[in-house]
């Protein structure tokens, strides 16, 4: 069994992306910069930012943090104007808006006013749209963290079947899109999305068909050995901490780790490829913006 050795591709990219970051400096004299929007104070949230934001500072990018007081005024319009501001501001390359936002405020509002140019993460509508269309400007990080850590690890996604465990926005949904499209040359799978109400029975021989089984369903332990056969290829893309303090994924990693041909492992799996593809994209918006 092969373990797909997330943070060592992400390490190797990293170092890529700082000497990029390096050359665009000296050829714009422009810091690339990303915003990052931190809204209440969930602490696994600002654990997340502070590693994003230690990530930027290790390949050269500059990272803003905003974090508004949201206790007595309306979070929604203060988050709005900041948005606005950010929008507007030209060193200003990249916007990150940490999720979940807490209760009552909407992320799709959010989402409508990022600018689709500085919209690193891909949730603006207009650029989930490119990306279903097959011409995305940007890729969204989680999705594409999974397919470079695949693509560098020589595991081919053409032609086969992949079974996906999630349909959110962040993961399942951009995933399948790109893992359909017929002009990537890393992608052209036939793909399965499950969810919550995909019946169990139905929802193992999915997994158990399948050349790759991607789960993300923040269930420590949910893909069980009866769910996977010989040859398979997991990505576990669960975090889950036990207890508040041990990092686990979705797969019950000792069972099925004897089983399958590769796996992604928690921690150092498919966490430090999502980080590492937001420095990327913070990078190609700031060459796109600068360039133009
Ligand atoms: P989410 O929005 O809660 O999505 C969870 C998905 O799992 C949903 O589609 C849900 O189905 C599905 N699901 C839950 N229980 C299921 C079951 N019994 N059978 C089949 N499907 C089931 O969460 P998310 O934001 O996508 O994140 C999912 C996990 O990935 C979390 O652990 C998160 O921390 C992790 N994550 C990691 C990274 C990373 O970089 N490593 C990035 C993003 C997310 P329904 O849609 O029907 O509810």
């Amino acid at each position: 069994m092969k373990i797909i050795d997330g943070a060592k591709i992400a390490q190797a990219l990293q170092e890529e992306i700082a000497a990029e970051v390096g050359d665009f400096l000296s050829d714009t004299g422009v810091v690339p910069c990303l915003a990052v929007l931190l809204a209440g104070n969930d602490p696994a949230s600002a654990v997340y930012v502070q590693r994003k934001r230690d990530a930027c500072a290790r390949v050269g990018i500059r990272s803003e943090l905003y974090h508004p007081y949201l206790g007595v005024v309306d979070g929604q319009k203060t988050l709005e104007g900041i948005l606005s501001y950010l929008n507007g501001e030209s060193w200003c390359h990249g916007i990150l808006v940490q999720l979940p936002l807490p209760s009552p405020l909407s992320q799709y509002r959010i989402f409508d006013l990022i600018h689709p140019d500085k919209d690193v993460d891909v949730f603006n509508p207009v650029n989930v749209g490119l990306l279903v269309q097959g011409r995305p400007r940007l890729k969204p990080c989680t999705p594409h963290g999974i397919q470079e850590m695949l693509r560098r690890s020589g595991i081919g996604i053409a032609g086969k079947k992949v079974a996906v465990i999630n349909r959110s926005d962040v993961v399942g949904k951009p995933l399948s899109s790109m893992l359909i499209q017929d002009n990537d040359d890393y992608a052209n799978a036939t793909v399965t999305v499950c969810h919550n109400r995909t019946p169990p029975g139905l929802l193992k021989e999915i997994t158990r068909a399948a050349d790759i089984v991607v789960v993300a369903v923040g269930i420590p332990g949910f893909l069980t050995a009866d769910m996977v056969r010989a040859g398979q290829v997991v990505v576990d893309v669960g975090v889950n901490r036990l207890g508040g303090k041990k990092l686990v994924g979705d797969v019950d990693f000792p069972a099925v780790s004897k089983i399958v041909e590769a796996i992604s492992p928690v921690p150092g799996g498919v966490g430090p490829m999502t980080v590492t593809m937001l420095l990327r994209n913070t990078l190609e918006a700031a060459k796109e913006q600068v360039q133009r």
